[in-house]
């Protein structure tokens, strides 16, 4: 599978080239597959000297390994293929997505799931839910048949990069140093983002896209966007790059129109996107609906998100749209409404190449993203 290139937090300094030529090498791999030493040279632009010494380096921590000779394509030897070894480590990960349960899983390094684990317990709000969690990650990893490389978390919030949670109102999560704590008490690299944002990691690296620009918007419980941009995840000043799901999108004047009046909102405000576009708020909008009513009903709602999509898709000129959410009800009318409004309302320079879909990822997108999230932080690739 062809992986598009996540940039690594390159560092600058001749001190840490040794440590980006580390992720280079690594991001080849798990880009390309196996190769010859002499190939990754080529590839990279490193020393042949340079490639030989970080990939024995790599060899002898587990994280690549040799896989026998290339077939022959000229006379002499043919060369020894060097790739990821899947032998030595595995990846933990777990999903807070849903407030109802539980998710965790193991991940082979190159993003395949190889256990599960879900417990369907609605975590306790504040510190004791920080303490469950913790309880629960230790579950994940005893699943594990090889040496962990790190545990990600997705969850909803507002997250550093450092994985502090400086508000998850709904876990009443304020200041929670998350990442810091479980490295503590799991003795393991421990990596948090917010779901959105890993929702984007994995679509960027499993999900096919391109490398002109994501914006991925997910529909779960609430909304929220997470944004790739030159091969980068989005942060924002205040690490609320994303947070779409609070802008007000129904006002009075809907009120009697197929949007319908303005709801209030757990931010305590009315009208927000997240009001008539998260999972719950689909399904109530269309409960006991005619196939035809419904279908109009979600056309308004894909109209009133093509046109709050426009301004930023312009703005940004990504090359792709990816909605993460419940195909049943964004398949069709929402989706053709989402897409045909955007179109309407951006120059052809803006949306001629632009590609809006649906995930293809399935249910475990939360944990591959939160998988990714430990392969870029802990080896610079994704
Ligand atoms: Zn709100």
């Amino acid at each position: 599978m062809a992986h598009a290139n996540l940039r690594p937090n390159s560092p600058a300094l001749p001190t840490e080239a040794r440590a980006l030529n580390r992720s280079v090498i690594l991001q080849h791999l798990f880009r390309r597959g196996p190769v010859s030493r002499a190939d990754l040279a080529r590839m990279t632009g490193l020393t042949r000297v340079t490639v030989s010494a970080v990939v024995e380096q790599l060899i002898s921590e587990g994280l690549v390994v040799e896989l026998g000779q290339a077939t022959r394509r000229k006379a002499g030897k043919p060369p020894i293929l060097v790739g990821l070894s899947e032998d030595t480590w595995e990846i933990a990960a777990v999903d807070l997505a849903n407030d109802g349960s539980l998710t965790g899983g193991i991940l082979s390094l190159s993003g395949e799931v190889l256990a599960h684990v879900s417990e369907p317990h609605r975590l306790a709000k504040g510190d004791d839910g920080v303490a469950e969690l913790g309880d629960f990650c230790s579950r994940v990893v005893a699943q594990a048949d090889r040496k962990i490389l790190g545990l990600g978390i997705s969850s909803p919030g507002i997250i550093t990069p450092e994985g502090f949670i400086e508000q998850a109102p709904n876990r009443s999560w304020y200041n929670v140093p998350l990442a810091e704590i479980l490295t503590e008490k799991l003795h393991l690299p421990v990596l948090v983002a917010n779901d959105a944002n890993t929702a984007a990691l994995a679509e960027y690296t499993f999900g096919s896209v391109s490398d002109d620009g994501l914006f991925c918007l997910v529909i779960a419980d609430g909304v929220g966007a997470g944004l790739v941009l030159s091969g980068g995840l989005l942060h924002g000043a205040y690490n609320a790059a994303g947070e779409i799901g609070h802008v007000t999108a129904v006002d009075e004047r809907d009120t009697g129109s197929l949007i319908g009046a303005p709801l209030p909102c757990a931010c305590g405000r009315t009208g927000c996107l997240e009001t008539i576009l998260s999972e719950n708020g689909l399904r109530m909008a269309t409960a006991g609906l005619s196939a035809a009513e419904a279908a109009a009903k979600l056309d308004a709602f894909g109209k009133r998100l093509g046109s709050i999509l426009a301004p930023i898709v312009a703005s940004l000129n990504t090359g792709d749209l990816v909605i993460s959410g419940p195909h049943a009800l964004l398949d069709g009318p929402l989706l053709e409404a989402t897409e045909r409004t955007i179109r309407a309302r951006t120059l052809p320079r803006t949306h001629a190449n632009l590609r809006v879909r649906l995930s293809t990822l399935g249910t475990d997108a939360s944990l591959k993203g939160a998988a990714v999230l430990v392969l870029s932080g802990r080896l610079g690739i994704a």
